[in-house]
């Protein structure tokens, strides 16, 4: 169950969020202050206990009121699973508490490293060795929830000598990493995203996340992507309710269609938690890549069917700007790496091995 006041506040704000009139400073406060970030993870590490399920749950409650907010905390939520895997206890010591609290923004930069492991692009920072760890270069076109009070970003990175990927957190306040000015978007404006500049900037060892990018990206790709697939079953339920307020008044006809997308979402949904827990993903990925699929297609549909439901009313700045808003966070569903393109490549890729 999501915090009342947290539920209101974005309920007021879900507009101001996706066009930017909301302060993108507050969004992580508010989702910290309602205790969203602390979901499925253990009590001794400073969590409120419960599963990734859970969190994916949560996120999806949170989806279901403003995508901005959701993929805010998708951000966070998964930096923070990076360092729940990572090995350098030191460093989630150092790290987990101001992130568990919203206090320190954690954001992925890692779109690239994961195109880069499906062969669709090569990495876009490069490490040399230095004193202290590596001295980086390079840039990132998007990265959300570069909170400009301060942030630390998860990368992958390529070691110049050996050619090996590696992933390190950096922090903002190293020497040579700017940060751009808001980029500028259809919605889901107040997410603080921007890109990423690397002039030289020299990280030392104490903040490397894994020395193996190919063994922890498979790691933390159940995490990163369950928990994405919240944005689109948040997404799809809401849509849903408003085809369920329409039906109230008027268009019987469309009783059937929602029936039977609620009915399908909810088995997805089901199928989705189970995996998460018995943790099949890991060897079987391929289901997990097939389910982000057809979650995506049914936060789609469900956006169709609510225009539908709502006819020529949706259409009417007056009326229909909770829809015209759900329609542009839809536009978003398809894109955020893995892209539904990238995954078919990949499912078609590993059709072609097997
Ligand atoms: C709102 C938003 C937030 C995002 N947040 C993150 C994040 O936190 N972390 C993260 O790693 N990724 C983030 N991304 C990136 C996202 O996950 C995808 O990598 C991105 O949408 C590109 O997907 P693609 O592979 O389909 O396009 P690509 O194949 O990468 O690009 C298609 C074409 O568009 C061009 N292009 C792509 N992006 C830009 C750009 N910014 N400026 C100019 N040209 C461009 C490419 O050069 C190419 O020609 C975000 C994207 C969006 C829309």
């Amino acid at each position: 169950m999501l915090d009342s006041t947290l539920c209101n506040w974005l309920d007021t704000h879900a507009e101001e969020l996706d066009s930017g009139i909301c302060d993108p400073q507050q969004v992580l406060c508010k989702l910290a202050k309602a205790e969203v970030l602390r979901v499925g993870i253990s009590p001794h590490l400073g969590g409120t206990g419960r599963n990734l399920a859970d969190a994916v749950e949560l996120l999806a409650t949170v989806a279901s009121h403003s995508m901005t907010a959701a993929f805010v905390l998708w951000g966070q939520r998964t930096f923070i699973e990076y360092v729940l895997k990572s090995s350098n206890f030191a460093l989630r010591e150092r790290l987990l508490p101001s992130l568990l609290d919203g206090k320190l923004a954690g954001a992925t930069g890692l779109s690239n490293a994961i195109k880069f492991i499906s062969g669709i692009e090569a990495l876009q920072l490069r490490g040399s060795v230095s004193e202290r760890g590596w001295a980086l270069n390079g840039g990132l076109q998007w990265v959300t929830n570069l909170r400009r009070s301060g942030f630390v970003v998860a990368v992958a990175v390529e070691d110049e000598r050996s050619g090996k990927p590696f992933i390190m957190a950096v922090p903002s306040s190293s020497i040579g990493l700017n940060r751009s000015d808001d980029l500028q978007l259809l919605g889901l404006q107040s997410s603080n995203t921007a890109a990423l500049e690397f002039a030289q900037v020299d990280v030392g060892r104490d903040w490397l996340l894994h020395e193996d990018a190919a063994v922890f990206l498979p790691s933390v790709r159940p995490g990163f992507l369950g928990l994405q697939c919240g944005l689109s079953i948040g997404l799809a339920r809401r849509a849903l309710k408003e085809v369920e307020i329409h039906l109230r008044h008027d268009r019987s006809i469309l009783i059937e269609p929602l029936l039977a997308q609620r009915s399908k979402l909810e088995d997805m949904v089901g199928e989705l938690k189970a995996g998460l827990l018995d943790g099949r993903f890991r060897v079987q990925p391929a289901a997990l890549f097939c389910l982000r699929i057809a979650l995506a297609q049914s936060a789609a549909d469900a956006v169709q069917l609510e225009l539908q439901a709502s006819g020529g009313k949706a259409y009417l700045t007056k009326h229909g700007c909770g829809f015209a808003r759900r329609w542009r966070e839809s536009a978003f569903i398809p894109i955020v790496t893995p892209t539904l393109v990238q995954l078919r490549y990949e499912l078609d890729r590993q059709q072609s091995c097997g």
